[in-house]
């Protein structure tokens, strides 16, 4: 009997949206280049040789631009501007003259130096990658390798433009972050990217077929055949979900008149570059723990966040935007410490472990009420189960509200994630600004099918009816009590269900950004009066 190979699991933290299937191409990002040092006799030519390298990295750069547009675009010509820098320009060429030496080594000595000038991982990341193609013209050894189009590319790092030129299925990366220029290329180009994946796991299973699930962040290394089918299916699901993402100003409506609220979620700044190019006005939904992923949430200082949500406030400009508070726990693990639990899904997550964890909630309250100055700003509570728990929050935040010397009524409201709280809408709608529809969480406890567990994944049943009875229930609480109600979970981004959701009676999707014109253009062809 031969062997089969086990099915490993391995859980990151999803980057970039999408499902790939393919085989594992482990690349070695190797900083310490080796090069061969020697003495020159014709220093002209030697000079030449440099300047052509020089030339060379940068016709492929503006080349590589013209794909991109926004971010990605920029990140791109900061680096063609890194070319004209004079250090690596003038001083390069007088330092071949002087020392009478190849170009390569020179360079690469150089570089070691010029690196120390940049503190800043991004950078950094990007020096390196100049550094990477340059000596690629002038030693061309090392290159990328050339991977087939079922690659997944597997490295410890990788920097900007091999992610914009590889042609790949997927990237997994120890480290880099969700806004690292890495992950906004992955996102421009629309391929899965999951990062916080230890590469000891993975490193041995070279040429082993894996699965990438950007959207939850998984990768499931040789997987089963029962599993590749199901990530096939759920392939299929999301092929219809990527659009163009440039629209025209305005409203969107049915063929019938039906006014649509389309709104986005909001996981890091980058996304706000896609809002734009979608003429998006409303961010429904800010996942507050994604945006402040550069360190563990407990050891953010409000000072550090409030930086990062003006940074969000003043990039959305115009744009209403809804924070929801940090969503700790379950299979959220973002904190320092945070002690095991038997059934972290049933546990302490969420409003349960703000209220638990005074400072943490206080000092996330305060970093958001100081940026809400700046715009238009609404709050959100996540995964409220009991009245109380609403009232005792309203009470924290209207408590720093106050200390902050600040006055007036704020907007908050609540997701709606649990059966309890659907069954109990009515009485939470008289505490509430605004409700939103958490499908994904909703799902999950309705069902009583652990959303994170690939083997429960085919019980997920994401558009089950008692679910649609859910939602249809609280639109209808909504609409009698005046209190507007949207969608934010996984369902308002896929148009298969469009037309369902507004024959409930839904008016308001807040969708993944990618996915929003996709949402405007189903809208747009279905006519509520048939
Ligand atoms: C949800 O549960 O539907 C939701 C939008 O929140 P999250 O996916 O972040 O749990
Ligand atoms: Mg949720």
């Amino acid at each position: 009997m031969t062997a089969v190979s086990e099915e490993i699991r391995l859980q990151g933290i999803p980057i970039s949206g999408g499902i790939a299937i393919g085989t594992i191409h482990v690349v070695h990002h190797d900083d310490d280049w080796v090069v061969p040092e020697y003495e020159i006799e014709h220093i002209e030519e030697e000079i030449d040789r440099y300047r052509q390298a020089l030339q060379k990295s940068r016709e492929e750069l503006l080349e590589l631009q013209q794909f991109f547009e926004g971010e990605g675009a920029a990140i791109i010509g900061a680096q063609i501007q890194m070319l004209e820098d004079p250090l690596l320009t003038i001083e390069l060429e007088s330092r071949i003259t002087l020392s009478k030496k190849n170009g390569e080594s020179v360079f690469k000595g150089f570089m070691a130096e010029y690196m120390s000038f940049f503190s800043e991982e991004e950078r950094l990341l990007d020096v390196k990658d100049i550094a990477a193609r340059v000596l690629k013209h002038l030693y061309p050894h090392g290159t990328h390798p050339s991977i087939g189009g079922q690659g997944i590319v597997c490295s410890y790092e990788l920097v900007p433009s091999y992610t914009a030129e590889a042609s790949v299925q997927a990237f997994v990366t120890e480290i880099g972050g969700s806004t690292s220029h890495t992950a906004l290329i992955a996102k421009a180009k629309a391929i899965p990217y999951v990062s916080n994946v230890r590469m000891d796991l993975i490193r041995e299973q070279s040429g082993s077929v894996v699965i990438v699930d950007g959207n939850y962040g998984s990768v499931i290394v040789n997987p089963s055949p029962a599993t590749i089918k199901m990530y096939q299916r759920k392939q299929q699901g999301q092929s219809v979900r990527f659009e163009p993402i440039h629209e025209e100003e305005g409203e969107v409506r049915t063929l019938d008149g039906t006014l649509v609220e389309v709104q986005a979620n909001v996981e890091n700044l980058a996304d706000l570059e896609l809002l734009k190019r979608a003429k998006i006005r409303k961010i429904g939904l800010v996942r507050s723990e994604f945006l402040c992923m550069r360190k563990e949430l407990d050891l953010l200082s409000e000072n550090e966040q409030y930086q990062i949500y003006k940074k969000l406030v003043q990039l959305a400009g115009e744009m209403e935007i809804t924070f929801r508070l940090f969503d700790i726990g379950s299979d959220k693990k973002l904190l320092s410490v945070k002690g095991h639990e038997p059934n972290p899904a049933l546990g302490e997550r969420s409003i349960r472990f703000l209220l638990k964890h005074r400072k943490l909630f206080t000092t996330q309250i305060r970093a958001i009420l100081r940026a809400s100055q700046l715009g238009n700003v609404h709050l959100m509570l996540p995964l409220v189960t009991d009245i109380h728990e609403l009232i005792e929050a309203k009470q924290v935040i209207y408590e720093e509200y106050k200390n902050l010397g600040m006055t007036g009524k704020l907007s908050i409201g609540c997701m709606v994630e649990v059966p309890a709280f659907v069954i109990l809408c009515d009485e939470f709608a008289e505490e509430c600004d605004f409700l939103s529809i958490g499908t994904n969480d909703l799902t999950q406890y309705t069902l009583a099918v652990d959303r994170s567990n690939p083997r429960t994944n085919d019980l997920y049943g994401e558009a089950h009816p008692s679910i649609l009875w859910m939602i249809a229930h609280v639109v209808k609480v909504g609409d009698a009590k005046g209190v507007p109600v949207s969608i934010c979970g996984e369902l308002a981004s896929n148009p298969r269900y469009t037309q369902t959701l507004l024959e409930l009676g839904v008016r308001s999707l807040s969708c993944a950004p990618r996915y929003t014109s996709a949402i405007k253009k189903a809208i747009r062809q279905i006519d509520l009066s048939k």
